[in-house]
């Protein structure tokens, strides 16, 4: 019986494949949403000549992966080292243009099929990530397991958050096992699902959040209707004056497959050290689990 359920688990995770990219980011926190908006209209008030524009910054995140996993296989969630190191890499190449590089300070291996197959908001979720959670709230945690509900990823938004809380310990990001660089994800499996997720972390939107009239509140990110899907060259979904530029297919923050997915833009990268800057240095000493 215990082999039956066995077998009957590594089939469900080996064949899982997933037809979209889906990403459990949909809705930002009201408090994100307002800051984007300030953000967007101090930039908008005081436009800077390119001469006169600061010396690109550059920013070093720790970074600790935990994988969590449900049997020692491949087919069922446990990567290795190498895989890690894969992945880590694939980070700091897509980050380069931004400025931000990962330093990996921790890695760690957990068989419990419990957490490997939590789903988000699930007492499993919280019971993993107060047991493996590293580090402040500057700190990025990426969980790679295998998700419910046909995840790609999800990640939590910077936000205001109290010390020692619930929300303190979910802060991070977790991506499908499968979508891993040489993962089994066919179009989603150049590590490139962390990349996006971790976007997320930073405070940046999906660029097709809330279709044409609402936005991503980047200001060089063509507007966008729908989510990408594939890699569709010329997609077009807001046309008009109001709107110029084909859809950003490109853009790490779209839905398009692995292949596809090549930039941040520079508006993005300004976003991202505004919400760095406003949300996670100054928590970013609160509740550190390690010191370094
Ligand atoms: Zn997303």
């Amino acid at each position: 019986m215990k082999l039956q359920l066995a077998l009957t688990t590594t089939l469900l995770l080996a064949t899982e494949a997933l037809s979209r990219r889906t990403c459990g980011n949909e809705n930002p926190p009201a408090e994100l949403i307002e800051k984007a908006i300030l953000f967007k209209a101090m930039q908008k008030l005081a436009p800077k000549p390119v001469e006169e524009n600061p010396v690109p910054r550059t920013q070093v995140i720790p970074l600790h992966i935990h994988n969590v996993y449900v049997n020692k296989t491949r087919d069922d969630g446990y990567i290795t080292d190498e895989d890690v190191k894969n992945q880590f890499d694939v980070l700091n190449d897509n980050y380069a243009s931004t400025g931000v590089s990962f330093d990996l300070k921790t890695v760690t291996h957990t068989e419990n099929k419990a957490w490997a197959m939590a789903s988000r908001g699930s007492t499993s979720e919280i019971n993993m990530k107060k047991a493996l959670r590293k580090g402040g709230y500057a700190d990025l945690n990426i969980y790679i397991r295998p998700l419910r509900n046909g995840l790609l990823g999800y990640c939590t938004f910077p936000d205001t958050i109290a010390p020692g809380s619930d929300r303190f310990f979910l802060d991070g990001c977790d991506v499908l096992f499968s979508s891993i660089p040489g993962g089994s994800q066919a179009g989603y499996n150049e590590g490139k699902t962390a990349t996006h997720e971790v976007g997320h972390w930073f405070g940046l939107f999906h660029t097709f959040q809330g279709g044409c009239s609402g936005g991503d509140l980047v200001d060089d990110t063509p507007a966008e209707g729908t989510a990408t899907y594939g890699c569709p060259v010329g997609k077009d979904t807001c046309k008009g004056d109001m709107y110029p530029g084909l859809d950003p297919i490109h853009n790490y923050m779209d839905y398009s497959d692995d292949p596809c997915l090549t930039e941040f833009s520079e508006g993005q990268t300004v976003r991202l050290y505004q919400m760095w800057d406003h949300f996670r240095v100054p928590q970013g000493s609160a509740n550190r689990t390690i010191f370094y």
